[in-house]
């Protein structure tokens, strides 16, 4: 069976919590799209730990990880990744390469520098970690597969002709250093001694994996409002962050996708630019800021302070369909528990009118929140472990947001550990 866990806001919804704790039931966890620019936040009894290509279930002697086809696989991060993983205390991870998964090149990474330097204040705020050239290489069919690694002639004469295209630009239009093929070469021969004993046809090992009946869990990135084609085009992430996407990223028939849990904040942040209709500023977000997440909303790659907004519905209620949600896991309610009164995002009033759908990116610029306030719990609800025991006006905040977004809300995570969770029979639930 396959469970996706995705999420559905602007990520850092509290994914990796989640699928560290999901993982502890699945023998195969995926990547299956994205790369090292977005990060998850994992507490567990190992430490905490800033994973960003690495899957979640690296933690549990039981799984194998896997990086997906779909992923933009940045080599020397992913070996930095497993070796802090491993000299905190935890035993080296399975770990399995898809042998079609497409490497970032060091030059993905400059051009990724030079493009937000050339825009300058119009800038998508990207975290510069190649993603965004890496995609576009990929897609104009000058990308290079692991698998390239293995053909030393091929791989030289395609380098040489890739570099002649860069270098026009990088001298014409970015005024920057040319590159050179060989020395690109030399490094990409380093980077074969690193992955070769991970190499693998992954699509053929899961589609045995299934067969055999195994648990398999994949994990997305991001979340569903910087999918590139159902998002806030263009302030997007270059992949998708979908669950159907990852029947592609990895390579497994989309019938196989059982249950699809999608992780929806209590109250809202977002990284990089664009429309954020239920933002808050000064001192109010300040406040949440600080005391949101664990140890406060800042980007677990980049350390930029998120931008922060109230719980949005309308947002949440699009990014629970367009995942195709069977579940949500609503996290970090525990946070709201300093508010006397809690706004909520109920609708977006655009040109005089209230909707609660989502609209396109020209729309959702002009749209503005229509919030409605409900009463705060005001006290620390960490270490309920019963949905019953919660306070009377936290199982209201979090049915009123389950009647607005129309998805089960069937997991409640009320701290950073993998044991802060509360199991909820819905009404919703199929
Ligand atoms: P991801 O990208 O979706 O995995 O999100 P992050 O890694 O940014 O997770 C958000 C932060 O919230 C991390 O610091 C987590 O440790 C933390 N976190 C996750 N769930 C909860 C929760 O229920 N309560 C609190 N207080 N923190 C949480």
């Amino acid at each position: 069976m396959v469970r996706a866990i995705v999420g559905a806001n602007w990520g850092d919804e509290g994914k990796g919590k989640l699928t560290d704790m999901m993982a502890q039931e699945s023998d195969i966890v995926i990547r299956f799209q994205g790369g090292a620019n977005a990060g998850h936040t994992i507490v567990n009894n190992y430490g905490k730990f800033a994973l960003h290509t690495l899957p979640s279930g690296v933690f549990y002697g039981h799984t194998t990880n896997i990086i997906g086809n779909g992923v933009a696989l940045n080599i020397p991060v992913l070996f930095n990744e497993i070796k802090s993983v491993v000299d905190k205390g935890v035993p080296m991870p399975k770990i399995l390469i898809s042998d079609r998964a497409q490497m970032v090149m060091p030059y993905h990474v400059l051009f990724d520098e030079y493009e937000e330097e050339r825009l300058g204040k119009a800038s998508f705020g990207s975290t510069k970690s190649g993603i965004a050239p890496f995609y576009s290489d990929k897609y104009a069919k000058i990308g290079f597969q692991v698998q390239e690694l293995f053909d030393e002639e091929n791989l030289r004469e395609k380098l040489v002709r890739v570099c002649e295209t860069k270098n026009v630009l990088l001298e014409h239009l970015y005024h920057k250093p040319a590159l050179d093929p060989e020395k690109i070469f030399e490094t990409l021969m380093e980077y074969r001694k690193m992955v070769e004993p991970y190499v693998c046809d992954v699509s053929l090992y899961l589609w045995n994996a299934l067969k055999e009946g195994k648990n398999v869990l994949l994990e997305g990135q991001l979340g569903s409002l910087k999918d590139p084609d159902h998002g806030i085009y263009p302030m997007v992430t270059s992949s998708s962050t979908l669950a159907a996407y990852g029947a592609i990223g990895a390579g497994i028939p989309p019938y196989e996708i059982k249950k699809i849990v999608t992780v929806v904040k209590a109250y809202s942040s977002a990284v990089g630019a664009g429309a954020f209709v239920s933002e808050i500023f000064g001192e109010e977000a300040d406040e949440l800021r600080r005391r949101g997440g664990d140890g406060g909303e800042y980007g677990a790659t980049t350390g930029r302070p998120r931008r922060m907004g109230w719980f949005d519905c309308v947002a949440s209620k699009y990014g629970c369909r367009i995942q195709g949600t069977t579940d949500v896991a609503f996290t970090v309610v525990d946070v709201l528990g300093y508010l006397d009164k809690i706004p909520v995002c109920v609708g977006y009033e655009i040109d005089g009118k209230v909707t609660t759908d989502f609209p396109t990116t020209q729309l959702l610029e002009k749209a503005k929140p229509v919030l409605e306030v409900l009463d705060g719990w005001n006290c620390d609800i960490r270490g309920i472990r019963n949905y019953d025991e919660l306070p009377e006006n936290c199982r209201k905040y979090i049915e009123f947001v389950e009647e607005h977004i129309g998805f089960p809300i069937t997991m409640i995570s009320n701290g950073p550990k993998r044991e802060d969770i509360i199991y909820r029979e819905s009404r919703l639930s199929k």
